[in-house]
């Protein structure tokens, strides 16, 4: 059984005491959530002081983005995965759109983001999806497949315990234009086939795909009842706790 996995990626926003006061009134709402892991991402300045205030609670803390580096030194403005961990974190997003985006991250980037984070022990939460004029083209499997081929190759088996996919269609983040849950379910069956295909059936069986894109409250509900969907990464609706409080009780 995959559990599923509820994160909420607060980009850039929040200080660190507007970080720790969404946390902390966060905790209590999702205290009873043990149907899936609840994952938390602040800016990197809130991070230590976020995790530090959760501890014993059942939020984890992620980065949003780590060096391609493994080993420290003279790299002005880049953090380790492994200095995320020892800052609290368990999890760190790897390749968000919004970093392919204005940050020009290559899948080569990517990859090595993804196999410095499990050097450190992390868990990879490796964000992939096609844009508007790509799905429109009739190309979103293809642009997905190679995400995954040059952003993920070279894995081992155990390494694919430290790995969880996002597909996040970039035409639907922060715009309000969800995938719907056919759309979700048939992208995520695709990638679950992709891994079936490199490494095995029960890799693929295993593997945790999120949808990332416009989730709300309102829309968790459908998009959980699809099989191949094992949780969501939420960025605008997770920045407030009731509303990340309520998709992660998709359940109740
Ligand atoms: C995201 O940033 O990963 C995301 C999915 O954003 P939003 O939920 O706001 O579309």
């Amino acid at each position: 059984m995959r559990k599923p996995v509820i994160a909420g990626n607060w980009k850039m926003y929040k200080t660190v005491s507007e970080s720790v006061e969404t946390a902390l009134a966060l905790k209590p709402l999702v205290a009873n959530a043990n149907h899936c892991e609840v994952v938390i991402a602040p800016v990197f300045t809130a991070l230590k002081t976020v995790a530090d205030r959760l501890e014993g609670s059942n939020i984890k803390v992620a980065g949003q983005n780590c060096s391609t580096e493994i080993e420290e030194g003279a790299q002005t403005g880049e953090v380790l995965a492994a200095m995320l961990k020892d800052a609290g974190a368990s999890y760190v997003i790897v390749g968000h759109s919004e970093r392919r985006q204005y940050y020009f991250e290559t899948d080569v980037v990517v990859r090595k983001k993804t196999q410095a984070s499990i050097v450190a022990g992390l868990t990879a939460i490796v964000c992939v999806g096609e844009s508007l004029a790509q799905r429109d083209q009739g190309s979103a499997e293809s642009v997905v497949s190679e995400q995954i081929e040059g952003g993920l190759s070279g894995l081992t088996a155990s390494d694919l315990d430290r790995i969880i996919v996002a597909y996040e269609p970039v035409w639907a983040i922060g715009t309000g234009r969800t995938a719907t849950p056919e759309q979700a379910q048939e992208m995520h069956a695709f990638i679950r086939r992709v891994f079936a295909q490199r490494h095995s059936d029960a890799a693929a069986e295993n593997l945790r795909i999120l949808y990332g894109g416009s989730v709300k409250p309102d829309n968790i509900v459908g998009l959980m009842a699809q099989p191949d969907i094992d949780g969501a990464l939420v960025g605008g609706a997770s920045l407030k706790a009731d509303s990340f409080a309520q998709i992660v009780n998709y359940n109740r």
